[in-house]
């Protein structure tokens, strides 16, 4: 499954802002926005520092 993922990336084109959908094996590869013709670069990794915060302090407050 890990080989047909899908990564979802937002044109950073202001006037455009469609998000494309770019199969995993275009990583590190420039893709073409349909949009807009904004060429956008596919990040290798994934960015768990802005996607996703770090679950690692547990905020054991008391509701
Ligand atoms: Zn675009």
């Amino acid at each position: 499954m890990s080989q047909d993922q899908v990564i979802r990336i937002m044109c950073p084109n202001l006037g455009c802002q469609r998000i494309l959908a770019v199969p995993s094996n275009a990583r590190g590869k420039l893709v073409r926005c349909k949009g807009c013709g904004t060429n956008i670069r596919i990040p290798n990794q994934r960015q768990p520092a802005e996607d996703v915060p770090a679950p690692e302090q547990k905020s054991e407050e008391a509701a």
